[in-house]
């Protein structure tokens, strides 16, 4: 796809930025305390303040008013130039359900928030319903004009940064299991709720939520009671493309570094990019790479063309293909870069551990498969 000027400069002003901002190891570290937190208000603020935030989302609720191209050139971008902002993304999941069911209230809300860098959380995973959703238990029960909510969730991204938190819980047992779901916006700093934070090999992103007694009223619900399933099944392409935009941005960032490194050190009297043994493989990279960035940006072009629902198949495959492509483009740049690839100094053995992750949420990797399998007709 080819971008408009604006499209480009916008590109060009964001890679700008996290040059400045977030090039070298040390200005990460003090913008991360060293690496343990994933999401830096400095740098949320400083974008927040550019107007680049909720560059995608309707300027009528405090949005950019732009398209999903312009939201992948910032995502592409800012995970490219390794901008810690992790959470942005989630809440940019979650935008899609309040801009699709959501009040006139809680759109302007959640719009706003993400415009000025604030950070949104989503939570559906429980101990007993991660990729089978219609195992959720935590319980949602009307009192009054209240629900009362009791139970457990888990892996909720930035919970313990987040304004609110979009919560799908069961409002009713009586049909199949995916009846019955609704979904809440619970704010994060409620009473009777727990955020309890899972060590990882990352910095502190995924939390344990813990619920006893934790009293909404109706207004708090997103969308119809008892039709979360329906509602979540829709905007699952925008999510899908958020997730494959960012692998996409730090599969280029391994390259970028890998060609840097090979170029430099030498062995055997020459620079190790000499060798056919390292160059053939980072062409292959490279191919992969530019093949996959043609892909994603033109399912970006169909959702702003308004052709979201017919894009299950392609959004599900540019999910699979840049989270893995990502993951081995990190796995290969660091066996290229041989010791100095497994030191922090040298950045690849954080690009390796983030890599890992993607595969795994959003659907995993393997629900994908199954998805692409289905709308095939197998
Ligand atoms: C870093 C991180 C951040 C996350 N953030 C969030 C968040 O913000 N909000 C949230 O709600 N959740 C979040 N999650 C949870 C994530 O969505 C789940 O981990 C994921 O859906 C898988 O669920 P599970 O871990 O229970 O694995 P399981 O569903 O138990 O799967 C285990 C394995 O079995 C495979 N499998 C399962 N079913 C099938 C099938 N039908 N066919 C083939 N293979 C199958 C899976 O692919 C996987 O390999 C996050 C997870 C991680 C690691």
């Amino acid at each position: 796809m080819r971008f408009t000027d604006e499209q480009r400069e916008f590109a060009a002003a964001v890679r700008g930025f996290c040059s400045s901002n977030c090039k070298t190891l040390q200005q990460r570290d003090a913008l991360t305390e060293n690496g343990t937190l994933a999401n830096s208000p400095v740098v949320l603020d400083k974008l927040a303040g550019l107007g680049w935030l909720a560059v995608s989302l309707p300027e009528e609720y405090g949005g950019g008013g732009a398209g999903m191209v312009e939201e992948v050139i910032f995502l592409e971008e800012t995970a490219r130039g390794l901008a810690p902002i992790t959470a942005y993304s989630t809440g940019l999941t979650a935008a899609q359900t309040y801009l699709r069911y959501g009040t006139e209230e809680q759109k302007r809300t959640i719009v706003t928030n993400m415009a000025s860098g604030k950070l949104e959380a989503i939570s559906l995973s429980e101990p007993g319903a991660g990729s089978d959703l219609g195992g959720v238990r935590i319980k949602a029960e009307l009192v009054g004009d209240h629900y009362v909510i009791n139970g457990q969730k888990t892996w909720c991204s930035a919970a313990h940064v987040a304004e609110h938190i979009l919560l799908l819980a069961r409002t009713d047992t009586s049909g199949s299991k995916h009846q019955g779901l609704t979904l809440f916006m619970v704010p994060a700093d409620i009473e009777g709720l727990e955020i309890r934070g899972i060590e990882t090999m990352e910095a502190r992103t995924v939390n344990d939520l813990f619920f006893t007694n934790v009293t909404v009223p109706v207004s708090s619900v997103v969308g119809e009671v008892n039709q979360a399933w329906r509602h979540l099944m829709r905007g699952l392409a925008v999510e899908r493309v958020i997730i494959a935009a960012m692998s996409l941005g730090a599969a280029e960032r391994s390259l970028d570094d890998v060609i840097a490194y090979v170029k430099e050190r030498e062995q055997f009297g020459r620079t190790i990019s000499s060798f056919q043994a390292i160059r053939h493989r980072i062409a292959n990279l490279a191919t992969e790479i530019a093949a996959s960035r043609a892909f994603v940006y033109d399912i970006a072009a169909g959702i702003d063309a308004g052709e979201e629902d017919n894009l299950s198949t392609e959004s599900s495959m540019a999910k699979l293909k840049c989270t893995e492509l990502a993951k081995a483009t990190a796995l290969e740049a660091m066996q290229m870069m041989g010791g100095y690839g497994y030191a922090r100094e040298y950045g690849m053995e954080e690009q390796v551990r983030k890599a890992l992750a993607p595969p795994i949420y959003g659907g995993t990797n393997e629900i994908q498969r199954e998805i692409i399998s289905k709308n095939l007709g197998l």
